[in-house]
């Protein structure tokens, strides 16, 4: 396997910190699942952020208060030291886990003609999106910009937009700067994780998506 595109190093500090969004923080997990260099960067900020806590508050915090409790719902920070039980389920561990999931039991709902979607719940009360999607082969998604940081991990096929080809394990993470057109794959389509910390501007992403069929 060959992952080309990570998240930015600023999203993978926010995550080692422990103050990215959930639904954005669930998409870097999953990534990093796959991701054997990003397990190693992340590691280190943690490192580097529990030596600084520890310099500056030597004795009144105990070492355990440097420790991220993962947020209700979302996968442990703790990741997988291999990527070997992935292997055999193109659904990434944390999601398979939190969510009772594999690749073949999604339950798909159909938002349009070759486009369906699941949507995973967040934490009651927590702004943004998570949802999987499934993009036929060669459809092309309507051009959109983002209102918020968003990132998209493929899980299986690929897409491309102008900036390149996204496959297996690779993530896209843009901001309301982007403007891109992806399109699925025109030989085996592409589902992806698409996380939002934005929920109406992902849903302005998806009404989009699937306007021409439904009028959402
Ligand atoms: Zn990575």
């Amino acid at each position: 396997m060959s992952i080309k595109n990570h998240p930015d190093p600023a999203t993978l500090l926010s995550f080692a910190a422990g103050t990215l969004p959930e639904a954005l923080a669930a998409a870097v997990a999953a990534h990093a699942a796959l991701c054997a260099e990003c397990r190693g960067e992340i590691a280190d900020m943690e490192l580097i952020g529990a030596s600084l806590m520890l310099r500056t508050e030597p004795v009144e915090r105990p070492t355990r208060s440097v420790v991220r409790a993962p947020a209700p719902g979302l996968p442990s920070p703790k990741l997988p030291a291999t990527t070997r039980d992935f292997h055999d389920d193109r659904l990434p561990s944390p999601i398979a886990r939190v969510y009772g999931l594999t690749f073949d039991t999604i339950p798909w709902k159909r938002l349009g003609p070759g486009v369906w979607h699941h949507r995973l719940p967040l934490t009651d009360g927590v702004e943004g999106d998570l949802r999987l999607l499934k993009i036929a082969a060669g459809r092309r998604m309507p051009e959109h910009g983002h209102g918020g940081s968003e990132l998209t991990l493929v899980l299986d096929g690929a897409y491309s937009d102008e900036t390149g080809t996204f496959r297996f394990g690779d993530i896209q993470d843009v901001d309301e700067d982007i403007e891109h057109t992806p399109m699925a794959d025109p030989d085996v389509g592409c589902v992806c994780l698409i996380a939002s910390d934005r929920p109406a501007r992902f849903k302005g992403l998806v009404a989009r998506l699937v306007q021409p069929w439904t009028g959402l």
